[in-house]
């Protein structure tokens, strides 16, 4: 699951990039108005976390550009106790939730979980279930009948987007911007890399699930 989040105070920032790391997301964190809507415009986050008062652009205005633009990542406006009308301006241009400052961790871990929330596919928060196959977050592996194996956090990152995606087809380029993001330098080989430890991790456990190949586009999970 990638987000990003928009702080310029860098300590809340940097705090926040790390709780939500040790929560196994995937975050690209910046710390003013331009970075934040440049990245946001990318489409490939999963969640935004978005403060209002900002250098260079305010949060409200990155979020009525990207709504303009038709992206529709789910926003959560972080908001100080004075900004009311602001908060009433962020819901009015499409923001999903706010929070306001400050904040307790519990609160914004259960904020981040309630914005991404997909239907379907999800069994509770810490597992993702596809043909009998569990991805759980807690443990950072996969379980099937009994047998676990632990996968690394790049495995754990591309394994929770194919299943959370089943049978569809990822094209490859939609693989590397979400999880080394956009402007990595990543080879196509560091890909078939990652996905090769994956198949043997669940031919381990002898799941009846496989990562099958769309040559010269990507990967499904059938
Ligand atoms: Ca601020």
């Amino acid at each position: 699951m990638k987000l990003l989040i928009v702080e310029d105070e860098i300590q809340l920032a940097d705090a926040l990039t790390e709780i939500l790391k040790r929560n196994m997301y995937n975050v690209d964190t910046v710390y003013d108005g331009i970075d934040g809507l440049d990245n946001a415009l990318t489409g490939v986050y999963d969640g935004i976390i978005l403060d209002i008062m900002l250098p260079r652009m305010n949060g409200i205005e990155i979020l009525r550009q990207i709504r303009k633009e038709r992206i529709s990542t789910p926003v959560l406006l972080l908001t100080a106790r004075s900004e009311v009308e602001d908060k009433i301006n962020g819901l009015d241009c499409g923001a999903d939730d706010y929070l306001t400052k400050p904040f307790v961790t519990g609160e914004l871990l259960a904020r981040v979980r309630a914005m991404t929330r997909r239907k379907g596919e999800i069994i509770d928060e810490n597992r993702l279930e596809y043909n009998g196959l569990e991805l759980r977050k807690n443990t950072c592996s996969i379980i099937y009948g009994g047998n676990d194996v632990k996968l690394s956090l790049k495995e754990y990152h591309i394994m929770e987007l194919l299943i959370s995606n089943p049978r569809q087809i990822l094209p490859k380029e939609r693989i590397i911007e979400k999880i080394w993001g956009y402007e990595s330098d990543v080879e196509y080989n560091n890909i078939e890399v990652y996905i090769s430890f994956l198949r043997k991790k669940i031919a381990v456990i002898s799941a009846p699930v496989q990562i099958k190949t769309a040559r010269g586009i990507g990967y499904s999970l059938e």
